[in-house]
């Protein structure tokens, strides 16, 4: 045992386990990223998927000839099936826990769907991205799909107001990339990024190319093109530092931004 997981050892016997001295003698640990070499992508269920065949088709040719050169794990979103859901089951009164589970099952019907589309390039839909054999298909196949909603389910936190489930699967996708380590998170949606405003609503909007989690927040643009509390996971992660959002609709968007071009927006944590 070496002095410092000693040193450790002791405090976690004798300290609240959120003491600011054990916080700081548990973050001592060298970085360690479980899968370096990965990005994680998100394909939108609103702004892609619910496009059906015009979007999603040239997406899956991009898919296959990309992971020659990348390892990647391909999150779905979830969309206005679950929005439709979320409005019965709220004017039920039922509560954030079930409605999270509502959503998880759309992400997992566009799971199949992409997962049934790529299948015989050899590429599986997994049940939960938990690590379990996600190594290996990276490994071998140098891809997966998984649902994007994070499987809080009926333990997902509350929002302060409302029953909508806060984290969904711009939020499940990214806390998979920052506790896998990966290199980057890249958001398909359906617009070229984030806009001064919402583009298919106000005609003045104009593109910001990059911009950090606290400008987004100063222009009142927190709740925009990423579910809100990602900004915070962004701030707070220790490895996924930024996320690019791009245009999946325009083909090559997405080969380009795997290979590290800057082709939409980019969010920073600082
Ligand atoms: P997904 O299906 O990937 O979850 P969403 O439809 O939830 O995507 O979010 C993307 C949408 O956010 C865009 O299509 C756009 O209409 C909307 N949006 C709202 N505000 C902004 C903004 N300031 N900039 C860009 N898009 C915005
Ligand atoms: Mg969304």
């Amino acid at each position: 045992m070496t002095n410092t997981t000693a040193e450790l050892e002791k405090l976690l016997m004798q300290r609240s386990l959120t003491d600011s001295q054990l916080q700081a003698a548990a973050a001592a640990a060298a970085d360690f990223r479980i899968l370096p070499d990965a990005t994680v992508i998100k394909i939108g269920g609103q702004s892609v998927i619910d496009r059906g065949r015009a979007a999603v088709y040239p997406l899956v040719d991009e898919i296959v000839a990309a992971r020659k050169a990348h390892k990647l794990l391909i999150g779905t979103g979830a969309g206005t099936r679950a929005r439709h859901l979320y409005s019965i089951a709220a004017g039920l009164n039922l509560p954030a826990g079930v409605l999270s589970q509502l959503g998880a099952s759309v992400a997992d019907q566009n799971a199949t769907m992409l997962g049934t589309l790529l299948a015989k390039h050899g590429i599986s839909a997994v049940d939960g991205a938990g690590l379990s054999a996600v190594p290996l298909y990276l490994a071998e196949v140098h891809a997966v799909i998984f649902s994007g909603m994070p499987p809080f389910k009926l333990w997902m936190r509350p929002a302060a107001e409302g029953v909508i489930p806060p984290y969904r699967t711009d939020a499940g996708c990214f806390l998979l990339a920052e506790q896998f380590g990966v290199k980057a998170m890249i958001y398909v949606k359906d617009e070229n990024g984030l806009y001064t405003a919402n583009p298919k609503t106000s005609k003045n909007a104009t593109f910001i190319p990059k911009i950090s989690v606290d400008e987004m927040k100063a222009k009142g643009l927190q709740d925009s093109i990423l579910e809100f509390p990602v900004l915070d996971l962004l701030q707070a992660a220790h490895h996924v530092r930024q996320v690019q959002i791009i245009n999946g609709l325009i083909p090559g968007n997405l080969t380009r931004a795997l290979a590290g071009e800057h082709v939409g927006t980019i969010i920073t944590a600082n």
